[in-house]
């Protein structure tokens, strides 16, 4: 099986080693407290079967996924560490969640109700909106909640939680707010003994407070060396774990005024060199990368040059005299980790983030280890 891996085009390695330093360093950012990682959506993209056993072997107590579905697939992976759905209640998977030992977010006053009314064993954690506007119980009704989670005997509340919104950025105002809002909930609200957390890999880089004096730390992007800003990428000491690879499969020279891909976005002004690479949007390259993506061959850096297809991409690799010219059919071609741009790179010419690009990667990318 693993030549037939290595025999694929388009293959996303996954560096063990890397992650395992990235584990360690987040865990010295975090200093003793326990970390929680977010690897939902398969681990970003980078596949759960390969990174939770490393992460598990590092002493990671605990896990937070997106919904009940990523939570059973975790105990199908042999988890046995605490599980956290991080995304809304939904009543109806409340015996998967007792039976699987899947502990469940309370982001509203309604799931506070439908967790009572299900009238099960469950491990509970209610999430305070404190300014992310997405999901969790407004700050005005944390007390009422509190309050009909303490009369419920079957339910354990487990933690209350925040979630930041900018902690990513330059100015942490916005997010210094939001944890003293959460703070002084937790204080009015009489749940200062009951565990808490607020950090993700913004938090934990950024703001002491975030982290310092908490129950646990969330960080995802950090763990897989992808910060998701700039700020981040210049602030952590983290190394990318993925790294996107592709193969040449053509080399051709066009004329001047000849037209490259659907649609005919790009002309080229002089006799130039075109390598048709092996992978497309169906891989789950953004689109958006036509015409200003780039990827990386023989340690050169080319531009995709017109639209990302289905299946293929085209780079100009610029005058057959040029350096382009040591490009041959079977080439490596990185799109994106070591040896070519980073994810945030090449994400942000499509506009958007790192973790939008590794996470898109679709199930015909196979995923290959590397320790
Ligand atoms: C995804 C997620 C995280 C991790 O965020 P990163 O920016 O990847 O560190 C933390 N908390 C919650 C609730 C999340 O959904």
């Amino acid at each position: 099986m693993r030549s037939v891996l290595e025999a694929v085009a388009t293959r996303a390695e996954i560096d063990l080693g890397a992650l395992r330093q990235n584990v360690r360093e987040v865990q010295r950012l975090a200093g003793g407290v326990p970390l929680m990682a977010a690897v939902k959506a398969d681990a970003y993209g980078h596949g759960a079967d390969l990174v939770v056993p490393v992460l598990r072997a590092e002493g990671v107590a605990a896990f937070g996924v997106a919904s009940v579905q990523e939570a059973v697939l975790l105990r199908e992976l042999g988890v046995r560490e605490r599980v956290l759905v991080f995304g809304e209640l939904v009543r109806e998977a409340l015996p998967a969640c007792l039976r699987h030992d899947i502990e469940v977010t309370l982001g509203s006053a309604a799931a506070v109700e439908e967790a009572i009314a299900a009238d099960l064993a469950l491990r509970v954690h209610l999430k305070v909106d404190t300014g992310m506007r997405r999901l969790g119980v407004l700050p005005a009704e944390v007390g009422a909640a509190a309050a009909r989670l303490r009369r419920a005997p079957k339910l354990t509340l487990a933690s209350v939680w925040t979630h930041l919104a900018t902690a990513d950025e330059a100015d942490p105002s916005f997010s210094r707010r939001q944890i003293a809002l959460f703070d002084e909930v937790r204080a009015a609200e009489g749940l200062a003994d009951i565990p808490h957390h607020v950090a993700n890999s913004g938090g934990l880089v950024q703001l002491r407070e975030a982290v310092r004096g908490r129950s646990w730390v969330r960080p995802g992007g950090l763990l897989y060396g992808i910060p998701s800003s700039r700020v981040l990428a210049s602030r952590a000491e983290v190394r990318p774990v993925m790294r996107l690879v592709s193969r040449v499969v053509r080399v051709e020279q066009v004329a001047r005024g000849d037209t490259v891909s659907y649609g005919r976005t790009w002309r080229a002004e002089a006799p130039t060199l075109v390598a048709t690479v092996a992978a497309g949007y169906a891989d789950g390259l953004p689109r958006q990368l036509s015409n200003r993506g780039s990827v990386t061959i023989r340690g050169g850096t080319y531009p995709i040059a017109g639209t990302v297809c289905m299946d293929m991409l085209m780079a100009d690799l610029g005058a057959p005299e040029g350096p382009g010219a040591a490009v041959r059919r079977g080439d490596e071609a990185v799109i994106f980790g070591h040896g070519g741009p980073t994810a945030l790179e090449q994400a942000e010419r499509a506009g958007t983030i790192s973790y939008a690009l590794t996470s898109a990667l679709t199930g015909r990318v196979p995923r290959v280890p590397r320790s």
